[in-house]
This record gives C-alpha cells, structure tokens and sequence, in this order.
C-alpha cells in the first residue's frame, strides 16, 4: 500500500516548455534581440543535451549555466551576450510557473490520500518560488532537493536521500511520478519503488521499464 508519492516538477507539475517559452520572449526583448519560434526549439535541444551530460556527470550543472545560451546563439547564428541571457533567463524563469493540464487537479486529489513530496533536480529557490505562484506549495509536505549536496536524479543517492525524508513509508510504499525515463523512472527503480511515467509526449516505450504508464495526469486517479 502506498504512502507517500514523490513527484517530479518540471513537464509533470509545471510546464517547462511553455514556462521556458515566456521567460525567453521576455530576456530576449530585455537584450534588444527578436524572438522567433526556432529558439525554443534549440533551446529545448541544447538544454536536454546539457541535463543529459548532467546526469552521466560529464559535466557539471555550473558549466550548463556557463556554456547553455552562447551554444544557443552559436547555433542560431545570433551575436549576442550568453552569459548575460542566461542570468536574465534564470532569473526570469523563476516569475514563470505555467501548470501541466491537470495538475493543480491531481496534486489535490493524492493529498488527500498520500504525502506528496516533490523531487526535482531543479534550484531549491526557484522551485519554492514556481510552485508557490502554481499554487501547488500548499499541497507538498516537503520539498526534496539536493542540490547543495552535489547530489542529483537519477543517481542512486538522490533516490536513497528520498526515501530517508519520507520515513516511516518504507520502499514499498512509495511511488514516483515523472516524465523523464532516464532521470525519474530509471531513478526511481534503482530503489526499488513504484514507478509512475508521465508519457505526456506518447513516446515509444520499452515494456518493463516502468510500473505503471499514464498519457495525462488525471489517468494517475486509476493507480492510486
Ligand atoms: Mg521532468
């Protein structure tokens, strides 16, 4: 029986993309530069490129915020100051918090019948901030993160310091719901806890990978 549900953030709470979207629209106007359809495009490219590297520990997340938007702008052919983009997108991102379809629903729902944490790679500041303005803070017993610790998803320490936080809910009572393969499912079954894949893109799936599979959060409602 489950007892307490992690959950990831980005592209299952919030929407990354369209968050991601408007904050560039707004850097890129504060820069003097024109927006254009094709930059969230690279961007979404080059940023999951980096997160990737993150999570082999090729690179670190300080050499993301120092390469992202100047790998942008080389590929878009625009001369124009990446690292300036870059706190300007930070800091902007922070002021987007855009929920996925259904969240606030789902979120409300599995309160009342389980503790909900978040589980995010993501900066613990901003994420306080994001889900404060989504209005989903009130329903998160707790806020997992540990980023100060160097500790990311999906390493098998990310998933171990999650299951100390949720304590007295043993590993079989806990369920993670992501939309990252790698990252929240891969993760989660390191340590052996239910596993959740928000397919919201209808990716191709591998059978096995994952418990459970759901193409919208209110799907979730059928599992727990
Ligand atoms: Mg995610």
């Amino acid at each position: 029986m489950i007892k307490a549900v992690l959950l990831d953030v980005d592209n299952t709470l919030l929407d990354f993309n369209k968050s991601a979207n408007a904050t560039i629209k707004h850097a890129l106007k504060e820069l003097g530069l024109k927006y254009s359809a094709d930059v969230l495009d690279v961007f979404l490219r080059v940023n999951d490129t980096l997160w990737q590297k993150i999570e082999q520990k090729e690179i670190t997340r300080e050499e993301l915020h120092r390469v992202r938007w100047s790998i942008i702008f080389d590929e878009l052919g625009v001369i124009a100051d990446g690292h300036e983009m870059e706190r300007l997108f930070l800091s902007g991102l922070e002021d987007y918090a855009i929920p996925v379809d259904g969240a606030i629903d789902i979120v409300k729902y599995l309160s009342g019948k389980y503790k909900l944490y978040t589980a995010s790679n993501a900066p613990y500041a901003q994420q306080v901030k994001r889900l404060t303005l989504s209005g989903i803070i009130p329903y998160i017993e707790r806020i997992l993160n540990f980023e100060a610790q160097g500790i990311n998803k999906p390493q098998k320490q990310f998933f171990s310091e999650c299951l100390k936080a949720v304590s007295p809910a043993k590993r079989e009572e806990v369920a993670i719901i992501g939309d990252s393969l790698s990252a929240d499912i891969a993760g989660g079954k390191s340590v052996g806890i239910t596993t959740i894949w928000f397919n919201r893109t209808g990716e191709k799936s591998v059978s096995g990978l994952c418990d459970y599979t759901v193409k919208t959060l209110s799907d979730i409602k059928n599992i727990l």
